[in-house]
């Protein structure tokens, strides 16, 4: 292993490998740590901004991305709202982020994340600066004048620790980052106090009664009981693979609650389905209080949370990438200067803020 690199990448999500990558083809030495050796199964973080792919062309796999596409190319990211159930006569095919794809040099798409990971993964693996680390936990960060120490330990549970050493080090490990935490940086938060649940299903009976509007990637419900929250349906793969998003009572548990009936009051139908997955969520939008801290800067969900609505959280923190990847390069290959490098919180920072007051 490594034990110093000019850039220590905590956390290996999305975020975390696209900036590994961004680095290393910029040759910029980097050392990543992720716990996960391998993939979470749940079907986040599908709706890809024009400029994700627009990212992924300049780092070299746009078509290896596109290629993991599970829907049809004909199948728009966009989908139906409909009043009260999907089987309303009141309902509405929408334009989606495909309606703004000539004023981009890629088309936006549409894939889990779980696959835009394995393509990061992948690239930045043929990269000989990035030395990446899956199964290890960072346990602390420190830094001083001369740069930061990261203490990581093999999550295996055999006892194996290491301290890494860098220039800087950029915490990339999500909403609960100790990289923020321990860099003393504070989070501003708006709670909703709402508990969203999250099925992941195959049922080939719901794609048969959908079959009344064109094919879409979501299929949402608008009911007035819900003060605008949605219930929302989103197709996996043209088959059979399913997810639904709706507010559920915060009590609400595995065990206690009749998910199958919620599913088929909204979808207008009964239809048999088989649950991958059940779980829960609350719905917050929360900002960072600075994205820099000295040696040490903070990107993707780690900096700003947002609920799913709107594909807001992946493709955000794949912009923190571009604009810090560049200026952090710049600043060790010895012509930015730390004006530079605080442009970062500066550029980055607004933009996410001006999306949560939206709320
Ligand atoms: C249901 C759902 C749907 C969504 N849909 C969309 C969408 O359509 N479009 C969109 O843009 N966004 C969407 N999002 C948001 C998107 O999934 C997140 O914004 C994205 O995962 C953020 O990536 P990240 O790399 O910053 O953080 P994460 O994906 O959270 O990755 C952080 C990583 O850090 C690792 N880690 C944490 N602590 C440590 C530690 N101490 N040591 C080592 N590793 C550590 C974790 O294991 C994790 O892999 C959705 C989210 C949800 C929940």
């Amino acid at each position: 292993m490594r034990k110093r690199s000019q850039v220590i990448i905590v956390g290996g999500g999305p975020v975390g490998v696209g900036l590994a990558v961004d680095l290393g083809l910029r040759g910029i030495s980097c050392t990543l740590v992720e716990r996960r050796v391998g993939m979470h199964k749940i079907p986040k973080g599908q709706n890809l901004a024009q400029r994700t792919l627009e990212r992924f062309y300049f780092w070299g796999c746009v078509e290896e991305l596109r290629a993991q596409r599970m829907l049809p190319p004909e199948v728009p990211v966009s989908g139906v709202t409909a009043y009260k159930s999907l089987m309303s006569e009141y309902w509405h095919a929408f334009a989606g982020r495909e309606a703004v794809n000539e004023f981009y040099f890629q088309k936006n798409d549409r894939l889990p994340q779980y696959l835009l990971e394995n393509v990061l993964r992948r690239k930045a693996a043929t990269l000989p600066l990035v030395e990446a680390h899956f199964g290890w936990v960072v346990q602390s960060v420190e830094q001083d004048a001369a740069g930061v120490r990261v203490a990581i330990a093999h999550e295996a549970g055999d006892g194996a620790h290491v301290v890494l050493e860098g220039d800087y080090v950029v915490g990339c490990d999500g909403g609960h980052s100790i990289v923020r935490e321990q860099a003393g940086i504070k989070r501003e938060s708006a709670d909703f106090d709402q508990v969203m649940m999250l099925a992941v299903f195959r049922s080939r009976q719901l794609s048969e009664g959908l079959r009344r509007f064109p094919m879409q990637s979501t299929y949402r419900v608008l009911h007035p009981d819900l003060n605008g929250y949605w219930q929302f349906f989103g197709r996996i793969d043209p088959e059979e693979g399913w997810f639904f998003h709706a507010p559920v009572p915060s009590d609400t548990t595995r065990d206690n609650f009749d998910f199958a009936a919620l599913l088929h009051k909204v979808a207008g139908f009964k239809f048999a389905c088989e649950f991958d997955h059940v779980g829960f969520w609350d719905l917050r939008v929360a900002v960072a209080e600075r994205y820099r801290a000295g040696r040490v800067f903070i990107a993707g969900d780690a900096a700003h949370s947002h609920p799913p609505y709107g594909g807001f959280g992946l493709n955000n923190g794949l912009e923190d990438v571009a604009n810090l990847g560049w200026k952090l390069a710049a600043h060790l290959n010895g012509w930015g200067g730390e004006d530079l490098l605080n442009s970062y919180d500066e550029e980055r920072r607004p933009v996410f803020k001006e999306i949560g007051d939206d709320r």
